[in-house]
């Protein structure tokens, strides 16, 4: 189990103070210019060297990323953009750190946009985050006050300046290229790639998007080393990592935890285990909704990282775990997500936009049995037109439930066709 003093969220839960005075309390803010002066070179390394990699759902390495940035301008201005939309179903982490712990996420993001050579950094806010916004506001005006950032930030010879903005609330503007038309003003719909941000990107300008937890965790980094960082977690897969728990657990949580943690100490020791028991467990879904699911074997050797679930055909995206227990209906929890990716389809291509309504009203006549056992597979290969065939990742995610939902659980589909036509349906399927 990950030791208090290697929390790098240290209020995670809001029991101290939040201001300025308290984060320096809890060692933020120390020594900041100090690793400025190292120069960009260095930052990116040191990034690199502690492995740490994306926390938004991708896991591209974070170092490397960074390292796409012009080293010289060629007159474009270059931007940092954090995205805090934060959208996805089962996922509430970077919030914690917005409203409990804003400074860790305010100087992580100057250190990050001097590595970039960047003296502008933009944090999109997913709309309906309000007392976010305005613990982070707070946070930011502290650091104007205090001269941490804007002319010269935090003494480093730096100048930064860091602007909030608040979208909209919806679910696309989480997509990087989304966000970033959202930013200039635009409807927020994916461009196409390429060209990728950091050759144009806002504005046109080089640009590189990165997750709030990615960027907030940056200064503890440099302050404890990357070796330290590394030495959590499995090879590839390093590090310290918000796990967001809800579901059928006793005691839904988000908690930071060592990567490639077990799933099952995960739920025991932060949740109070699986309600009815660990063998009362049915499904569990390791990544936010677009990952697919895992059965309750898998469950049993679930190891909480990248690399695994990417081996089990299941992801750990944004580490967001929705737990389903025996008493869940898994056809209709699956519907349930069908008909959000359908609602937030932003429309711009056919597959997605035809796919992902097609592919909810076939779930929606799974989950009531009124379908034919043949059309199983028929929604499997929509599943898979769909699935790559977009501009954007929407596509996948809306298909990649249902694919883990045929996969697992087959059976259950079949059966409860077979229960309508014979009129033996139950009377959890018949709601
Ligand atoms: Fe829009 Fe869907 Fe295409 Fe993404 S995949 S660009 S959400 S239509």
């Amino acid at each position: 189990m990950l030791k208090d003093q290697d929390r790098i969220f240290t209020n995670l839960y809001g029991m101290h103070d939040r201001t300025l005075a308290g984060a320096k309390k809890r060692g933020h803010w120390n020594g900041t210019a100090g690793f400025i002066a190292n120069g960009r070179g260095w930052l990116v390394d040191q990034v690199k060297a502690s492995g740490l990699r994306g926390r938004g759902g991708a896991g591209f390495p974070t170092g490397l990323k960074w390292s796409f940035m012009p080293k010289e301008s060629d007159g474009r201005p270059s931007y940092l953009v954090i995205n805090a939309d934060e959208s996805e179903p089962g996922t509430c982490k970077d919030r914690e750190i917005m409203r409990h712990d804003p400074h860790t996420l305010v100087e992580g993001a100057l250190i990050a946009s001097f590595a970039m050579g960047a003296h502008a950094c933009y944090i999109y806010l997913r709309g309906e985050y309000v007392r976010e916004k305005e613990a982070l506001q707070a946070a930011i005006d502290e650091c104007y006050d205090a001269g941490l950032v804007g002319k010269n930030a935090a003494g480093s010879g730096w100048d930064f300046d860091v602007y909030l903005h608040h979208g909209a609330g919806a679910y696309i503007c989480g997509e990087e290229t989304a966000l970033l038309e959202s930013l200039e003003g635009k409807k927020g719909m994916p461009r196409m790639k390429p060209p990728f941000p950091a050759g144009a990107g806002l504005y046109g300008c080089p640009t590189t998007v990165n997750n709030v937890e990615s960027i907030a965790v940056v200064p503890t980094i440099l302050r404890r080393g990357a070796d330290w960082f590394a030495s959590f977690g499995r090879p590839n897969n390093a590090g310290t990592k918000l796990f967001g728990i809800s579901g059928h657990v006793m005691n839904p949580c988000v908690v930071e935890e060592a990567m490639s943690i077990s799933l099952r100490d995960l739920l025991d020791r932060h949740c109070g285990g699986v309600r009815g028991g660990w063998k009362n467990i049915k499904a569990v879904i390791p990544g936010g909704s677009s990952v697919p699911l895992l059965n309750a074997a898998q469950c049993d050797d679930a190891i909480m990282d990248f690399d695994w679930l990417r081996e089990q055909k299941s992801g750990l995206g944004t580490a967001a775990v929705i737990v389903m227990d025996q008493s869940t209906d898994v056809i209709k929890a699956i519907w349930r997500l069908s008909a959000f990716y359908k609602h937030e389809s932003c429309g711009q291509c056919t597959p997605c936009r035809e796919g992902t309504g097609w592919m909810m009203r076939v779930m929606d006549r799974l989950v009531r049995g009124e379908a034919e056992v043949e059309e199983i597979d028929m929604l499997l290969d929509v599943t898979k037109q769909v699935e790559g065939h977009t501009i954007c990742a929407l596509g996948d995610a809306a298909a990649w439930p249902i694919q883990g939902l045929v996969r697992h659980f087959r059976e259950e589909i079949e059966d409860r066709i077979k229960a309508k036509k014979t009129g033996r349906m139950g009377a959890l399927a018949a709601e």
